[in-house]
């Protein structure tokens, strides 16, 4: 008997893929946009699901493919309607994938890796480490999930998911090829149908990558800029250490005239209490995007355990704010959704299965601290 391992799995595959696939057994290709939306538009897992297909064409298919998604771990829904499922991924570790509905629209925030190498100094997900990257089926399986969970939905009918942002859990550019194909079945009609402008990219700053990723895609970027100047920003983002602002501002721009249309980079801007949200930071964040085409949204830290930061007053975040907007800014703050489910932006853990063992390493350090605090509090007691 066939084992999985041994499978293809079809639910990854772009249309080119898959039209390689059905060639490959002999097939006709036009097969290819018919299997498609039986996985994609109805959310259909086995293949006899598929009626158009013959019978020695589904015994055929049985026997060397798959439909497999990641495996769903639990789904909540927060009383503002959010939605998040933690999902199993092939490596064991879990990943979070979040719906938030805002009126006509819905947007689906999917992670690409579990964990991640970057280690920005805020983020839960970076405190974990790295331990996989996620397989294009265990992306776009994401979107599958949630999907399934509307209804299958023909094209004629309103989408629950309008927007797709690659903002979960890891960098997206540092699982590059998995995440492009991903996003290329987000786009097509036999996918998802989305449009390029509804499908973001966010990235802390992998410049190479931006620059490759013209080449392949068009979807919109988001820069998760959080310093306004190199010193800062070494600290709350390391890897700009290897690519400074000025080198990331060009690679973005570059991106950004590549697309060739009226389209502008997001920059996202997580406010840190008395470390990136003063007055100045404000001034030296105009200085430095005058000549940026793009529109500012301003993240309010979401706290988590041990963090060492905290959430700037609704005053600060409303100073932030009027300063970039009196410059001339498109300038939003990002209201925080499904708090009662821990769905909101760096709050999102899963549980990454640590090769380096960093995470325990990190509690035990905190909590060595956290002695050593009680402990100088009780010596200083009188
Ligand atoms: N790795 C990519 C995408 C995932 S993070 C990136 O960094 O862009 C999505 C956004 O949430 C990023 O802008 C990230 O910096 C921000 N973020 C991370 N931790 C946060 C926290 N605790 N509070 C608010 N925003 C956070
Ligand atoms: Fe990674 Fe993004 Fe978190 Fe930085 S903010 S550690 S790049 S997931």
């Amino acid at each position: 008997m066939t084992t999985s391992a041994d499978k293809i799995n079809l639910l990854g595959l772009t249309r080119q893929e898959m039209e390689q696939f059905f060639d490959s057994l002999g097939e006709k290709r036009f097969r290819a946009g018919q299997a498609m939306k039986w996985i994609h538009h109805f959310g259909v897992d086995h293949f006899d699901a598929m009626t158009d297909f013959g019978k020695v064409l589904r015994a055929k298919l049985k026997a060397c493919a798959e439909i497999r998604g990641p495996e769903v771990v639990s789904e909540d829904i927060s009383s503002d309607g959010t939605r998040k499922w933690v999902v199993r991924v092939a490596s064991g570790s879990c990943v979070e994938t979040v719906y938030i509905p805002q009126g006509k629209r819905g947007t689906l925030c999917v992670s690409s890796q579990a964990g991640c190498a970057l280690d920005c100094s805020f983020c839960s997900t970076g405190k974990q480490g790295f331990n996989s990257n996620l397989t294009a089926a265990e992306v776009i399986g994401q979107v599958w999930i949630a999907n399934k969970s509307f209804g299958s939905i023909p094209a004629t009918v309103d989408r629950a998911i309008t927007n797709v942002v690659m903002m979960g859990m890891g960098e997206p550019l540092l699982n590059f090829d998995n995440v492009i194909a991903a996003m290329h079945l987000m786009m097509d009609d036999f996918g998802y149908g989305i449009s390029k402008r509804r499908v973001t990219l966010s990235t802390s700053g992998v410049v190479p990558m931006i620059d490759e990723l013209a080449k392949h895609i068009d979807v919109s970027l988001a820069l998760s800029l959080h310093a306004p100047n190199d010193a800062l920003r070494n600290e709350l983002v390391p890897i700009n250490k290897k690519y400074p602002l000025a080198m990331l501002l060009e690679s973005c721009q570059r991106y950004m005239s590549a697309l060739g249309e009226k389209r502008v980079l997001t920059i996202e801007y997580t406010l840190l209490k008395d470390v990136n949200d003063r007055p100045e930071h404000a001034e030296q964040m105009i200085e430095l995007l005058r000549n940026v085409p793009c529109k500012v949204n301003l993240i309010p830290f979401n706290p988590f355990p041990h963090s060492g930061y905290e959430r700037p007053s609704n005053n600060a975040i409303r100073r932030f704010q009027d300063a970039l907007h009196h410059a001339g800014f498109n300038v939003t703050v990002r209201t925080t959704r499904g708090e009662d489910i821990d769905a909101a932006c760096g709050q999102l853990v899963g549980q990454v299965m640590d090769r380096t063992r960093r995470s325990e390493r990190y509690i035990a350090v905190r909590q060595l601290e956290a002695g050593a605090e009680a402990l100088s509090a009780n010596v200083s007691r009188p």
